[in-house]
């Protein structure tokens, strides 16, 4: 992918490389010290076909960094009893002092509530950031677990050099999971953060007094170049697939005209969200072993 000469591309695989590096190298020295590798368990209740290409790129960025990755699989049943399944899953999980993180695939089934099955995981142990617990702390602008893909789109940034204390920062999508944490990570670092979705009215008009964009909709092309502050930092964050082929929300064509530095879709945000996990996997085996936090 070629961007002009104004558009700096902010790939995300050389980030998610050196980071991933960075987690191997503290794993040996925690398996050094235990004698045991810290485990990130993967708690699967229903086999959708996206989520598990994404759940075995976690498996296996587990076995490459040597962390102890296990797949949980809940077994067939009626919500009710999938349900009671899952929670008696997480408590065991809860209990394993081997087990330093535990995720949960999304989305449920349909009849499984979240609510019960996200406040059985323990805060401590919850590295994809979603227990109230750590989405309190989040919004209270104090440390505690960051959705991975929020925490990727915010170390893009970062680890780019992006300077993020008095910009003017847009966030479109107000999900949990993505756009809202971002918007709260943004404006803990002393951005100004506008946060748009579907019911804003006259998007462009947000957009364009924008110095960062971080796009989360999950709609191809919302964003395109005549929308965009020139110099602006566009993080694209969305994943979608048209005619087979995978593209954010960003016309990267148009946008890499008029943007300062663009991430591209494939290769922008997404390897960087794994990278994070592991990183944060390492984080709650460091904190639950009274360790210092990793300096990655
Ligand atoms: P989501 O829960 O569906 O939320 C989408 C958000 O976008 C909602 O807040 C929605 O507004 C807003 N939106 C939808 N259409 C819009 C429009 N036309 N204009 C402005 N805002 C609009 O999705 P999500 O889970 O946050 O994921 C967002 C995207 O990120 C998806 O493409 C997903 O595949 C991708 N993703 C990528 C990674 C990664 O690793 N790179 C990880 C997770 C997700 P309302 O609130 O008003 O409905």
């Amino acid at each position: 992918m070629t961007v002009s000469a104004g558009a700096r591309l902010l790939e995300g695989g050389p980030i998610a490389t050196e980071i991933r590096a960075g987690v191997a190298a503290d794993v040996k020295a925690f398996v050094a010290a235990h004698g045991r590798p810290p485990a990130l368990a993967v708690v699967v209740c229903g086999r959708d076909a996206p989520s598990m290409v994404y759940l075995e790129r976690i498996l296996k960025g587990c076995a490459n960094a040597g962390i102890d990755g296990r797949l949980v699989e809940i077994p067939d049943g009626d919500a009710s009893s999938q349900e009671r399944a899952v929670v008696e899953a997480l408590h065991r999980l809860n209990d394993d002092r081997q087990v330093a993180g535990i995720i949960v695939q999304m989305p449920l089934p349909t009849g499984v509530r979240l609510r019960p099955v996200v406040e059985a995981i323990d805060p401590a142990k919850d590295i994809d950031g979603i227990h109230p617990l750590n989405a309190g702390l989040l919004r209270l602008g104090w440390d505690g677990f960051v959705p991975a893909t929020a925490h990727a789109a915010l170390e893009m940034l970062h680890r780019s050099g992006v300077t993020i204390r008095g910009a003017e920062a847009v966030v479109i999508g107000r999900s949990p999971v993505v756009g809202m944490p971002a918007a709260f990570m943004l404006t803990r670092e002393d951005a100004t953060v506008t946060v748009c979705h579907s019911k804003t009215v006259d998007l462009a008009d947000h957009v364009r007094r924008a110095d960062i964009v971080v796009v989360a909709a999950g709609r191809p092309a919302l964003v395109t170049g005549d929308m965009l502050k020139p110099g602006a930092v566009v993080i694209d964050v969305g994943i979608n697939v048209v005619d087979d082929k995978l593209v954010g929300d960003v016309d990267f064509e148009s946008a890499r005209e008029v943007a300062g530095a663009i991430t591209p879709v494939p290769g922008g945000v997404g390897p960087m969200t794994i990278a994070c996990l592991l990183l944060n996997t390492l984080h709650a085996a460091c904190m639950q072993n009274g360790l210092p936090t990793p300096k990655i």
